[in-house]
């Protein structure tokens, strides 16, 4: 499992956490996936397009030995068979499930882009995000990632839901 890749979740219809735990599930049922790391979960107002329901979003590490494409085509596949529509751009959603990082690659393709183009704005992915892995680097960003966070206006807007080190532990894995 060659590849690191950092993943991110979001989901506002139905049942928000079982919808996260699926589809991390169906991921890593792939023999290529490995689950190497995961944030807690943080409950966030709706950026964008603002009349729909709270998500929660988190952010999962993973190793894998497939290329990025493949990988992307997984995921899609993964939001198809937990029921996601597209309707509204930006509009709710069953699992939304973005790759932010692959290595330290850069892919820009009509299909694909990493590091995914609008990451760096959402507080929603960047807590979670630094969160897991501080020091984490990305292609052609120049500034460290905690002062770019600190520079986001919607901050407030992302609250811990499940702690994954706390009382209330969160195991993502189905037992
Ligand atoms: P968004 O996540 O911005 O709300 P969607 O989930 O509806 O949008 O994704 C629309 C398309 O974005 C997908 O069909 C996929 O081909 C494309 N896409 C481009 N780059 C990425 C990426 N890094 N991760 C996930 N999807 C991506
Ligand atoms: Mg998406």
């Amino acid at each position: 499992m060659e590849n690191t890749a950092f993943i991110a979740l979001g989901s506002n219809i139905g049942n928000r956490y079982d919808n996260m735990v699926n589809a991390i599930n169906k991921l890593i049922q792939n023999p290529s996936i490995q689950l190497v790391n995961f944030s807690s979960i943080y409950e966030t107002d709706p950026v964008g397009y603002e009349d729909q329901d709270l998500f929660l979003n988190m952010v999962i590490m993973v190793k894998t030995s497939l290329k990025a494409i493949e990988l992307l085509d997984i995921c899609l596949k993964i939001e198809i068979e937990l029921g996601r529509k597209r309707e509204i751009v930006w509009g709710p959603r069953t699992i939304d499930l973005d790759i932010l990082t692959y290595n330290q690659e850069n892919i820009v393709s009509e299909k694909l882009n990493v590091p995914h183009p609008r990451m760096l704005e959402r507080a929603f992915v960047m807590i979670p995000l630094l969160e897991i892995d501080p020091n984490l680097c990305i292609p052609e960003v120049e500034k460290p990632l905690n002062i770019l966070l600190n520079e986001l206006p919607d901050k407030e807007g992302v609250r811990i839901w499940k702690r994954k080190n706390g009382e209330d532990v969160f195991v993502p894995i189905g037992s």
